[in-house]
């Protein structure tokens, strides 16, 4: 039953693994399937899980498996909306760290000692007079 089945399908008779492959294909069509979030989850999980065998905790242990299956759970869900919709929001997140990160090498942040607001001021512009906008009061700082 089965021979005849796969000389029927398969052309060249190639082979099962060709049909096995298709096969995985077909049921990762209607799923997630590998996102950024998936992979930097799994990836902190393998971290996490080498962590605690060498702290020895059960703790990072459980956290890790959690890990693991929360990103196989994403990989094989079919509520492809829900995760895509997840990992933009995971990838938006990493890209506002990114632009943080970058205006920290453009601007000094300085702490208002009236008031204790941040307030930004360009790099490399030797010494200058800050005035808090909340509270005016004004500071020498040297950018
Ligand atoms: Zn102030």
């Amino acid at each position: 039953m089965l021979s005849t089945e796969i000389s029927t399908t398969d052309s060249g008779g190639a082979g099962i693994i060709d049909k096995l492959r298709w096969k995985l294909s077909n049921f990762m069509q209607q799923r997630n399937g590998n996102d950024e979030l998936c992979r930097v989850t799994f990836i902190v999980s393998i971290i996490v899980y080498v962590l605690s065998v060498i702290l020895n905790s059960s703790l990072l242990y459980l956290l890790a498996l959690c890990g693991i299956i929360y990103s196989l759970f994403r990989m094989f869900s079919k509520n492809v909306p829900a995760r895509q919709k997840e990992n933009q929001q995971f990838l938006q997140f990493f890209s506002l760290q990114k632009k943080r990160f970058a205006m920290r090498k453009e601007y000094r942040i300085f702490t208002c000692k009236g008031c204790g607001k941040h307030i930004r001021v360009p790099r490399k512009k030797g010494k200058v007079e800050v005035t808090c906008p909340i509270c005016g009061r004004k500071a020498i700082h040297r950018t």
